[in-house]
């Protein structure tokens, strides 16, 4: 996606700029992986900092947050808000403190320069920056069963709120017990004659308010103990194979169309061998939300963290921006000392993984509001 700036006016990376018009830049104090909440609370608060900030997407700005039919329990907004506004109300306050936003295919890699910078190469060009801020959250984990890749787009999905009104009137099967499967089976129920749940155990993980609400909508049903082996059909789904795992029976269902929500898996293909990853595949932080490496800080949902929520991957987003704030500030400091010839300095130079903070003072705009 080679799409102009949403956020800043700048074209992107790798491209000739028109006559008359500036140079993309290729350099920033931050560059910021990911739109979703938190790559976009990052950019507000650095881009408020008055640091000169880019933020990479390889979709459209707004994350997971874009297909989330209502959000209600994000803080302020009683009545809910839909996904889909609250990533516009974001994007729209990151841009008027002037982070820009480059929708690009993708980050592919990032490399660590000499001079402590980062390269981040995307396949439309790359640029450089001082500090990145990781926010690539995670994607649908496939269940792998045969007919799921040949089907995809043909009645298999992984999102409701996208593909839930192609359902008016027909039957559809949702995989999963948690909150992903509940709410969106809700969703999916305002237009499906009928949404039927298919669920390893007997009980939901779903949240009890979640629970109470599916069970009283009428065309919601729930299949116990199940496990989907096939999806069948011609060109498109017709049915699915389930077997009832209590009695090993085998079962066929007719509908139309499948929604998986099996789990999860993050974004970090690309930060393998770059940064420490746990053994799910999550980036490890410590509590400053610092990556193993120097002048990298991670983000939202592919940060090894307890929970997986908007208002979480927002809090995450501050908390990176303003240390990312601090590691900049304490790096200049040190690069001043150094230059002034004083002894010790440039010790941890730029390859400083850790730095201790308030070594330095940092802008009020970041810490203070
Ligand atoms: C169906 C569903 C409903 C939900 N409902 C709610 C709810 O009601 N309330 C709530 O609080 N939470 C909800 N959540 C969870 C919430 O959406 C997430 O916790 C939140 O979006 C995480 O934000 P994030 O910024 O970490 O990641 P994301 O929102 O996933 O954003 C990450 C962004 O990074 C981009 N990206 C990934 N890799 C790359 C790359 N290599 N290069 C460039 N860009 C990349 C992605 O395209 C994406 O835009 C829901 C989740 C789902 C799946």
């Amino acid at each position: 996606m080679s799409e102009p700036s949403s956020l800043g006016e700048s074209a992107p990376s790798g491209e000739s700029a028109p006559l008359g018009e500036s140079a993309p830049r290729d350099h920033f104090d931050v560059a910021i992986v990911g739109a979703g909440p938190g790559g976009m609370t990052a950019a507000i608060y650095s881009s408020r900092a008055r640091l000169d900030t880019v933020v990479l997407e390889r979709n459209t700005a707004g994350g997971i947050m874009q297909v989330t039919e209502r959000v209600e329990n994000y803080p302020g907004f009683p009545e809910g808000i839909t996904g889909f506004e609250l990533a516009e109300k974001m994007k729209q306050q990151a841009a008027q403190f002037g982070a820009e936003l480059r929708e690009i295919t993708g980050v592919l890699a990032l490399e660590l320069q000499p001079n402590g910078d980062w390269r981040i190469v995307t396949d439309e060009g790359a640029v450089t920056a001082r500090v990145v801020i990781l926010s690539p959250g995670v994607e649908a984990r496939k269940l792998g069963v045969p007919g799921e890749a040949e089907f995809m787009g043909r009645g298999v999905s992984y999102c409701a709120t996208c593909d839930g009104p192609l359902y008016r009137g027909k039957e559809v099967v949702v995989i999963g017990g948690g909150n992903a499967a509940v709410e969106e089976g809700m969703f999916l129920a305002r237009f499906a004659a009928a949404v039927h749940v298919v669920h390893r155990r007997d009980e939901l993980r779903a949240t009890r308010i979640a629970q109470e609400r599916a069970f009283a909508q009428p065309n919601m049903r729930f299949i116990w103990n199940g496990q989907v082996r096939r999806i069948v059909g011609e060109t498109k789904v017709e049915a699915v194979d389930y077997e009832d795992l209590l009695d090993h029976s085998q079962h066929t269902l007719p509908v139309s169309g499948v929604f998986f929500y099996v789990g999860q898996l993050p974004n970090t293909g690309f930060l393998r061998g770059v940064v420490e990853l746990d053994a799910g595949g999550y980036i490890v932080t410590d509590a400053h939300l610092r990556t193993s490496q120097p002048g990298m800080f991670a983000c939202g949902d592919a940060r090894a963290g307890l929970i997986k929520q908007i208002a979480n991957a927002v809090g995450e987003g501050a908390l990176a921006a303003i240390e990312a704030e601090k590691y900049l500030v304490a790096r200049d400091f040190e690069a001043r000392q150094a230059s002034a010839g004083a002894p010790g300095a440039g010790a941890s130079g730029a390859q400083a993984k850790f730095v201790t903070p308030g070594a330095a003072p940092a802008d009020d705009a970041a810490t203070g509001g």
